[in-house]
């Protein structure tokens, strides 16, 4: 587990696009934090490190966009309207063991879905001296991201 301060947005899109360079097929991160966050802004940096042009928007209508214009596909992915066992339907698997990344904003909705191996990343806002800055906790669930997490900084 590692915890990071964020001063401002663009530190949070830096988080994204240097854990977008290590990232691979079937790899997935999931994104806990109130609205408001930095889920989508992380979301978006990440994007630019896979090297998509398209402008991410918030997926939260249609629950997943795809982004195939990049290193690796990317799923995005806002389950916050999500029913109960909604996540059977989405075909969450079939993106989770795909040949991209899926990304899950509110992945605590769809939690009983995820695989073995996740990145977990969780927002949390934290006034500090007049500002409002983001703590982001990171853990690895698995194998898969240890180092990754160990060797951020
Ligand atoms: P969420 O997807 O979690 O609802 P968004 O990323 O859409 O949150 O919105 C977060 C808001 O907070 C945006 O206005 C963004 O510019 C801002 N923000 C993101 N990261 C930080 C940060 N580290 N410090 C201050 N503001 C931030
Ligand atoms: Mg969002």
């Amino acid at each position: 587990m590692k915890e990071l301060k964020l001063i401002n947005p663009d530190q949070t899109m830096a988080l994204g696009q240097q854990i977008a360079t290590q990232l691979q097929a079937g790899d997935v991160i999931v994104l806990n934090g109130d609205l408001g966050a930095g889920k989508t802004t992380f979301t978006k940096g990440l994007a630019q490190g896979l090297g998509v042009q398209r402008v991410i928007k918030s997926p939260t209508f249609t629950i997943i966009r795809e982004y195939l214009d990049g290193r690796l596909p990317l799923y995005h992915m806002d389950v916050y309207r999500l029913e109960n066992g909604g996540g059977d339907e989405l075909g969450l698997d079939e993106y989770f063991d795909g040949d991209g990344v899926s990304v899950v904003e509110w992945a605590q909705f769809v939690e009983e879905d995820l695989p073995t191996d996740y990145l977990s990343i969780t927002f949390t806002r934290q006034d500090q001296s007049g500002s409002t800055v983001r703590v982001a906790e990171i853990k690895a669930v698995g194998e898969r991201f240890q180092a990754l997490v160990a060797g951020l900084a």
